[in-house]
């Protein structure tokens, strides 16, 4: 299905970008995983990548840096041509917490992951798809969260909200790009078991979830890589909850 796809992952050394870089080497993606400093992760995923005969390489950048996102997307062209797909998975939350309590550093850290980085990302991956720029098209898929749409009180409204601009900018940018040969939507996965979630979180909160159980990463690869690709043609611009109804 992804034979002819270069799928550019970023965050993709743990949780759901390491899902779904190996589903979509699997499924026949040259995958290039973008991951912030954890070396020994990402190495494993490019490994879990290849035994399943798929062609995989990762780079390590920070999203937040202009540098190193135009590192990761030229590199990613050196290895295997330009990205078909940017699955614009990175992210970040702090503690759980009150607004009253957050600190400025706190707030430009989230605000510059999850915003900024997601930003450039877009940004350098529309140069590299549009057709107004050469590009022969392609897919984004901006990785949102229910938190955009429940607010996360008491926890982490600020990552709230830089979900609530991601799905601002999906919608906006599915728009300005919609006949330039690219499709832009987003996934809004609920409570997934990866690494993000503080303690003993997820074991306090998955009976709020009305199928009443977290949800895995390759639950949520799998709808990334449905909007990724061709089976979702006429999909452009749609949020779709990847929550177990919450
Ligand atoms: P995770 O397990 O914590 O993994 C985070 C990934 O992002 C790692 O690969 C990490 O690299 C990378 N990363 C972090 N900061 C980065 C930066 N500045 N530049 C480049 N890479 C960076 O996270 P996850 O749970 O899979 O979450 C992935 C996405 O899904 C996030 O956008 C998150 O907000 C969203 N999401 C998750 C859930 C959930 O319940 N898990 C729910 C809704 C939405 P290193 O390994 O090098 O640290």
């Amino acid at each position: 299905m992804f034979e002819n796809t270069t799928m550019l992952i970023t965050g993709g050394s743990r949780g759901i970008g390491a899902s779904t870089a190996v589903l979509a080497a699997e499924r026949g993606a040259k995958v290039f995983i973008n991951y912030r400093s954890n070396h020994e992760a990402a190495d494993a995923v490019v490994d879990a990548c290849r035994s399943v005969g798929g062609r995989a390489e990762a780079l390590a950048g920070d999203i937040r840096l202009e540098s190193d996102v135009l590192a990761m997307f030229a590199a990613c062209t050196k290895h295997f041509g330009p990205p078909t797909t940017l699955v614009n998975n990175a992210g970040i939350l702090h503690r759980l917490d009150r607004v009253e309590n957050y600190t400025a550093e706190r707030l430009h850290e989230v605000v510059n992951v999850n915003i900024v980085g997601a930003f450039l990302c877009v940004r350098e991956a529309v140069k590299a798809m549009s057709t107004k720029h050469g590009g022969s098209g392609g897919t984004i898929v901006n990785v949102s969260s229910a938190a955009a749409y429940l607010g996360s009180p008491n926890e982490y409204v600020d990552y709230a909200a830089t979900k609530g601009a991601m799905d601002t900018m999906t919608l906006g940018l599915a728009k300005e790009v919609a006949d330039e040969g690219i499709r832009v939507n987003a996934v809004r996965p609920g409570l997934i078991e990866t690494d993000i979630h503080e303690g003993d979180r997820l074991e306090r909160l998955w009976r709020n979830i009305p199928m009443q159980r977290v949800g895995q990463p390759d639950e949520v690869a799998e709808a990334i890589l449905f909007l990724a690709s061709p089976a979702s043609s006429y999909v452009n611009g749609s949020l779709l909850n990847v929550s177990g109804a919450r």
